[in-house]
């Protein structure tokens, strides 16, 4: 063939809902019918044969387990929020994270969900709905309009970044680049990749402004170095004039950021061809929590 797609088998992993299901009772009902063992980075996560097809099972139709990559699973575990903080997802539809947030912090706090596209806040809502968590207040803002100055605002403690990306680091998406005519559109896709980059920035150093925030993520589902590495060298500067390190998410996590900056084997990358998709995770901190908790 000309185009070889690469063979890997992925297990399938399910995100156990801890709002209404624990990992045992999950680990035990799913047992009966299928190979399934706890992960061993993620206590909240099973894995299942690769294959696995659990897109009708009852636990998943009635919002006990999230069928949920390992990667996306990590991020929320990175921002580490604790119970009774209030967090910011800034670009939160469907609302995958929003919901493991929520799950993390055991119904105590205040979780707020900021998404753009109109479109978009039905799915959120309804994820909300069915993850059963009831201090999620949806908002339907550009998160660069929010005022990180405003009363309601004053007690965020982290931010959750995971903003619209190329998606480069899916299979689906890898697959199309595999395409002939997709490879003619390169200028297309700089020009593509240049403006999602810009946003990506733009919305990082927005989320510095906020007055309480400790700790923040900022994740893609994108390979591309200029939504990822490059992001985090340009907004660095400014992240330490506001008191923010970056530190180390998963330290046991082999797969680092590239190696274009000092500093940057503190960022985390998940590779397509070992992991399966290409996700991307870095996490700033300040105020002396300066360390990766929970981890
Ligand atoms: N975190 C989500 C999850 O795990 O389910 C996925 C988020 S998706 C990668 C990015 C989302 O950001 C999209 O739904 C998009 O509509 C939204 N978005 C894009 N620009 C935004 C903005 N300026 N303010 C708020 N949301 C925005």
């Amino acid at each position: 063939a000309l185009y070889e797609v690469p063979d890997i088998s992925v297990p399938r992993y399910v995100r156990v809902n801890t709002l209404k299901l624990d990992v045992d009772s999950a680990l035990l009902a799913l047992s009966k019918k299928y190979t399934v063992k706890k992960d061993e980075l993620l206590p909240d996560l099973l894995v299942l044969p690769s294959g696995t097809d659990l897109h009708d099972h009852p636990l998943v139709k009635n919002g006990r387990i999230f069928l949920q990559g390992k990667a996306s699973s990590m991020v929320a575990p990175a921002l580490a929020p604790e119970p009774g903080w209030e967090v910011l997802d800034a670009c939160a539809a469907p609302g995958n994270k929003t919901v493991h947030l929520a799950a993390l912090m055991r119904r105590k706090g205040r979780v707020i969900a900021c998404e753009l596209n109109k479109a978009r806040i039905k799915r959120l809502k309804e994820t909300i709905t069915l993850s059963g968590a009831s201090n999620i207040e949806v908002l339907n803002e550009d998160f660069l309009n929010i005022n990180p100055k405003a009363p309601s605002y004053s007690k965020v403690r982290a931010i959750l970044l995971d903003p619209s990306c190329s998606g480069s680091g899916t299979a689906s998406s890898r697959l199309d680049h595999l395409l002939p005519s997709k490879a003619a559109g390169q200028d297309f896709d700089m020009e593509r990749l240049n403006k999602l980059a810009i946003f990506q920035r733009k919305a990082l150093q927005h989320a510095f402004s906020f007055p309480a925030v400790e700790r923040i993520v900022y994740s893609t589902c994108s390979i591309n170095q200029i939504e990822n590495e490059d992001v985090i060298m340009c907004v660095l500067p400014m992240a330490e004039s506001y008191g923010f390190q970056l530190v180390t998410p998963f330290p046991q996590w082999q797969r680092r950021g590239l190696p274009v900056f000092e500093g940057s084997e503190q960022l985390l990358r998940t590779d397509p061809a070992v992991d399966g998709e290409g996700f991307f995770i870095a996490l700033f901190a300040r105020n002396g929590a300066n360390s990766a908790r929970m981890n």
